[in-house]
């Protein structure tokens, strides 16, 4: 149907062997200390994979909130949208590294997984959501499996430096044969990714691209605070340098001092990705489905006060600019693009001049537009750090 395949109830699916991946458990002899540093949905995803293919290796997670997956409750508007099942292209920003760490643990291995361990899943298009609707599964479920593989979690502890083979946090120092930073970047400090994190990084040596809050509202020179709190379904165009660099459809909502929504939350991931001496407007078509529209008719079309300001104001049904002034600030958006860069650490995201650290999730400069991918990328960086921790995975 479309893109989608129905597979009736009660055949017998394929079992490949990209799912029994999914259970394999690694050859250690001896104990080594793990530590991860951020208890979001990277790092405890990466705790849990590593200590299902080493058992006998101690795996910790320090976190500095209350709890471990604070960000979780607050993602897809309480659903948590955890992945997505379609095409991957010209949706996160360096691709030719990021997609073929996702291709390697993909929509299918991560359904596959949280079936596994008790979390339901159903698809809105190609966006995937726990059946039950509600993050609380999610958190609740890598939780219970927290529990059961002994895990040990040290709540409101936060690392301050580290060192070789020592990480020293608020409260004491640990040794560690293997350090996962997973401390997500700067956006939505208000869960605990505050950005800390870089400062420490860069005493480190590491090069970082300066974060930029993305997936969040924009302001715009001109004045629409007439319009605040209209919404529309439209198309929007975004223009940099008068040059079309991507088309999105989807609803538009007015902010007093700017433009919020779905599509311009994506235009963000875009904006990001261009130089910011450039000139960005965005170009919207209120109403994409029709033709040839004139002024007086406006009022068929959208809400009497959005038509009025546009009549008022001589703007286009079709083509109404808005130019682009500046960002929302990080307690707004729902992802930071920067982080560290991408040249510190090799496929396997290990770093390069560290070689007992490891990188994962949104603390790299890599994020996404809406719709499952940011998580998706946090889920497969964490997978492929669990399958290289030492030589076993051997993947590329
Ligand atoms: C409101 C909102 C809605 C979202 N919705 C979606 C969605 O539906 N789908 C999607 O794909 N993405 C969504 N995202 C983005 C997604 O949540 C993030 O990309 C993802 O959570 C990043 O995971 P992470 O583990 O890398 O970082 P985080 O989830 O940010 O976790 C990092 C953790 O590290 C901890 N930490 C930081 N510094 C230290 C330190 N020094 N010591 C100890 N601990 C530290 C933090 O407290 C935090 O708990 C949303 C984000 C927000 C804010």
């Amino acid at each position: 149907m479309g893109k989608t395949w129905i597979i009736p109830e009660n055949v017998t699916k394929p079992i490949t062997e990209r799912v029994n991946n999914i259970v394999e458990i690694y050859p250690d002899k001896g104990i080594k200390n793990v530590i991860i540093v951020g208890g979001g949905i990277s790092g405890v995803f990466a705790a849990i994979r590593i200590k299902e293919k080493h058992p006998s290796y101690k795996v910790s997670i320090f976190e500095k909130n209350n709890k471990l997956l604070r960000k979780i409750y607050a993602t897809g508007n309480g659903r948590c949208n955890f992945a997505n099942q379609g095409n991957l292209k010209n949706k996160y920003n360096h691709e030719g590294f990021v997609l073929p760490i996702i291709e390697s643990f993909s929509s299918f291995e991560i359904t596959q997984y949280f079936e596994r361990i008790g979390i339901k899943y159903k698809a809105v298009n190609d966006l995937l959501y726990p059946l039950s609707d509600t993050a609380e599964t999610v958190a609740l479920m890598l939780n219970k499996k927290v529990d059961q593989l002994k895990i040990e979690v040290h709540l409101e502890e936060s690392m301050i430096d580290y060192s070789s083979s020592s990480l020293t946090t608020s409260k004491k120092t640990y040794p560690f044969d293997y350090l996962i930073i997973a401390s997500g970047g700067k956006a939505s400090p208000q869960y605990g990714s505050d950005g800390n994190i870089f400062s420490i990084l860069k005493k480190h040596g590491y090069s970082l691209i300066d974060p930029k809050p993305s997936l969040c509202p924009i302001k715009v020179k001109e004045n629409v605070n007439l319009v605040e709190g209209l919404r529309a379904k439209v198309r929007i165009n975004l223009l940099i340098d008068g040059k079309l660099k991507h088309q999105e459809d989807g609803e538009l909502l007015f902010k007093k001092d700017g433009l919020s929504g779905i599509a311009i939350f994506n235009l963000t991931h875009f904006i990001n990705m261009e130089n910011t001496q450039k000139r960005i407007s965005i170009c919207v078509d209120f109403a994409p489905d029709y033709d040839e529209i004139s002024p007086d008719q406006y009022v068929q079309f959208l809400h009497p006060r959005l038509a009025a300001y546009l009549t008022k104001n001589h703007l286009d049904i079709h083509k109404t600019i808005f130019t682009f002034k500046s960002f929302y600030d990080f307690p707004n958006a729902q992802v930071s693009a920067g982080g560290l860069s991408i040249i510190e650490v090799n496929e396997l995201l290990k770093s390069k001049k560290e070689k007992n650290v490891s990188f994962i999730g949104e603390v790299l400069d890599v994020d996404a537009i809406c719709g499952g991918f940011n998580i998706m990328w946090a889920l497969a960086s964490a997978e492929k750090v669990s399958n290289n921790l030492d030589d076993y995975g051997k993947e590329k």
